[in-house]
């Protein structure tokens, strides 16, 4: 009792010297191995009202024990209901990407830097992400074009670098376990003495994160997330100057993901390719086998005197991949990024809407979409016409 008279009396003091005074009736004192009658007694002296566990702060529960699933609710009805105000439906891939990566995760990253999430929780959060990104309905569970440990991969891997949130969870506590350990001298810490520092190992990589180049969650988080092999065109489909609906094209096409006729043979009877007639649809062939694609890409090779043989979208990727940032690699990089683009809105025109253009045509469609993008980048490209 004579500690809690000390720790009131200096409130009071405080609030006399700051003008901050306590508001007894909008305060709560939490209780933990107290018997009833100390209990009673410091809330008659204190005058404040009995806190009960998990309660809120700055929106978030806070409890001494882990968080029930249930418990972590807010958030996702937070995430629910920013997906249902979004109306995801009418916008691209792209543009749903986008709203995950700075919005949904956003949201979550406050959570997950305090709390070890619950797996079931974990789950729901992804498929959350996941059926917005392939449909636009939170609801909605189509069959993925491409698997989500795939999506959580970064770019250089061949994903899109959406946030893997069991690896950045588990990073966070990694790097709040260093923390304690960077406080071993405290006698908290020597009272519950950590068994896990005893491991030599775990000593060893948690001192190489914390020596890294980058911060010690993001070399954790790179140690913990799913990994693969670099790809050689990651540079090529993501350049910076490249609208992200075509880039998302160009990422679909690169993994074989599209949905050309020969990977929906159950929904398509007819395999035929819709801009020649005259050969099976397939990626190999759209990009760049088909007689009605290749007379299109030829003119723009020889538009931009791109010499080098490109007989298909690993080739020319592999030709165009460098991390060059003059004026003429960029373009080159937008040039094939547009291209696949453009084909595959007119191999969609012709099933869906039954209506077609001519090489000629979407030949000059790209060259406004080239000069469109060349032009926002760089306003003097008049000067630099000559290089194309
Ligand atoms: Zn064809």
């Amino acid at each position: 009792m004579a500690s809690v008279n000390i720790l009131l009396q200096q409130l009071t003091i405080f609030g006399e010297s700051s003008g901050l005074v306590i508001n007894a009736s909008k305060s709560s004192i939490f209780f933990a191995g107290v018997s009833e009658n100390m209990k009673q007694a410091i809330l008659s002296l204190s005058q404040f009202t009995e806190g009960s566990f998990p309660f809120k702060y700055l929106g978030v529960p806070l409890s001494p024990h882990r968080l029930l699933a249930s418990q972590y609710s807010p958030l996702i009805h937070r995430l629910e209901s920013a997906i249902q105000n979004w109306m995801g439906k009418y916008l691209s891939y792209a543009g749903r990407l986008e709203l995950i990566k700075s919005v949904l995760h956003g949201m979550v990253q406050f959570w997950i830097s305090i709390f070890p999430i619950p797996v079931v929780v974990i789950s729901r959060i992804t498929s959350l992400c996941r059926n917005f990104l392939w449909t636009g309905d939170m609801l909605r569970n189509k069959s993925a074009l491409v698997a989500w440990k795939q999506v959580c991969l970064p770019k250089y891997e061949g994903g899109l670098g959406v946030l893997d949130i069991k690896a950045r969870n588990d990073s966070f506590f990694a790097k709040h376990l260093w923390n304690i350990h960077l406080k071993a001298d405290s006698l908290w810490i020597r009272w519950n003495d950590y068994p896990l520092w005893r491991v030599a190992p775990v000593q060893q990589l948690f001192s190489s994160w914390h020596s890294g180049t980058s911060n010690f969650t993001a070399n954790a988080y790179d140690f913990l997330r799913l990994k693969s092999d670099p790809v050689h065109w990651a540079n090529v489909v993501w350049e910076q100057w490249s609208l992200p609906r075509h880039s998302f094209s160009l990422w679909l096409a690169m993994l074989g993901k599209l949905q050309t006729r020969d990977r929906l043979q159950f929904l398509s009877p007819d395999p035929i390719c819709p801009l020649c007639q005259s050969a099976d649809e397939s990626h190999a062939h759209l990009f760049f086998n088909c007689d009605w694609s290749s007379s299109l890409w030829r003119k723009v090779r020889f538009w931009l005197k791109l010499y080098s043989n490109m007989a298909s979208l690993s080739r020319a990727t592999s030709v165009l991949q460098n991390n060059k940032k003059g004026l003429q690699p960029r373009m080159r990089r937008v040039s094939l990024v547009v291209l696949v683009y453009l084909i595959w809105e007119e191999r969609n025109k012709r099933i869906f809407e039954s209506t077609s253009k001519s090489v000629e045509a979407v030949f000059r469609k790209f060259q406004i979409l080239f000069y469109t993008i060349l032009y926002f980048h760089e306003k003097n490209h008049l000067a630099y016409n000559v290089a194309f």
